[in-house]
């Protein structure tokens, strides 16, 4: 069983939409085994970033994540992080294919409505810097 890291990002949370997107996840075959509904503070957003922090849209991006609420969550499946990345579909909705939650829901290729860790190795230090192993029941 593998582990993937998951945000349902502020334009998603603000239109009530945490619900249709866990339905989607669900529906997939991915189980939610941790999830947290929190504020992220700039320092968090920053820092989950950081990998884009040369990018021109990273401010952008980080002020963003720090607008609403966002839920942060595990999720658990064989091969969890490629089967995410589908159910994602592209990170631009305009190219997303048909199903998939940013053709579904995005608004935007900045307002995208999920994330989903892109390796094994980012999921596991994505997960730890929101969720403790205790907090993670599958
Ligand atoms: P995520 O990491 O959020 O799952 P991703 O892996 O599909 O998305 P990345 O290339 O890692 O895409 O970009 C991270 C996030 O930065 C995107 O989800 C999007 O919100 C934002 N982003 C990426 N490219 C742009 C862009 N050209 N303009 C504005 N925002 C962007
Ligand atoms: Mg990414």
């Amino acid at each position: 069983m593998e582990r993937t890291f998951s945000i349902i990002k502020p334009d998603a949370t603000k239109r009530n939409l945490t619900g249709k997107v866990n339905a989607m996840i669900e529906g997939a075959g991915l189980r939610i085994v941790a999830q947290r509904r929190i504020q992220m503070t700039e320092a968090q957003a920053k820092r989950f970033y950081e990998v884009h922090a040369e990018r021109p849209f990273y401010g952008e991006l980080v002020e963003f994540m720090t607008s609403a609420p966002v839920v942060v969550q595990v999720l658990e499946a064989d091969n969890a992080v490629a089967k995410y990345r589908e159910v994602m579909g592209a990170t631009n909705p305009e190219e997303a294919d048909a199903g998939t939650i940013r053709k579904e829901v995005a608004l935007s290729i900045g307002e995208n409505s999920v994330h989903g860790s892109d390796s094994q190795e980012n999921a596991a230090i994505e997960i730890a810097q929101f969720f403790s192993e205790a907090e993670i029941v599958g």
